[in-house]
């Protein structure tokens, strides 16, 4: 890959292809991933785009690996272990390992975040019936989740 990797226009970059979010599901709605650096060079750690669309959320999970977050477009709302609170723009978000975390948008905007993450990491785990109990057992929590 080039050392320069151009915008071709906003949150779209050259040879950088628009993936779907997660290969099929109903767990999640108008996800889109862009992988901007996929590590190498000794440098362990991958650098994505994701992009929510207005009303869309990621999935509900959670994993032994961490996520480091900065959102970048727009804003949404976000769960972190059980609290959801609102993130705007160049709000920094930490996802600490096996923590329950989902991504929503807003209804009038997209949500884009960059998301660094391990290279080599673990598959993330859906919610059981008894961990979504859980979960929803706080109204805040309950209101918001999507599953
Ligand atoms: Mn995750």
């Amino acid at each position: 890959m080039s050392d320069h990797v151009r915008q071709t226009e906003p949150f779209r970059w050259d040879g950088i292809e628009v993936r779907p979010y997660k290969a099929v599901g109903s767990h999640f709605a108008g996800v889109t991933r862009q992988v901007l650096f996929e590590g190498g060079d000794g440098l362990a750690c991958q650098l994505r785009y994701f992009e929510i669309a207005p009303g869309g959320w990621s999935s509900l999970e959670r994993h032994h690996h961490a996520h480091a977050v900065m959102i970048v477009r727009g804003g949404g709302r976000v769960l972190v272990g059980s609290r959801v609170f609102d993130a705007v723009i160049n709000d920094l978000v930490r996802v600490p390992a096996l923590t329950w975390h989902q991504f929503r948008a807003t209804d009038s905007a997209p949500l884009g975040f960059l998301c660094m993450v391990d290279c080599e990491r673990d598959v993330p785990e859906r919610p059981d019936a008894a961990a979504l109990a859980a979960l929803r057992s706080d109204p805040a929590c309950a209101a918001f989740l999507r599953v």
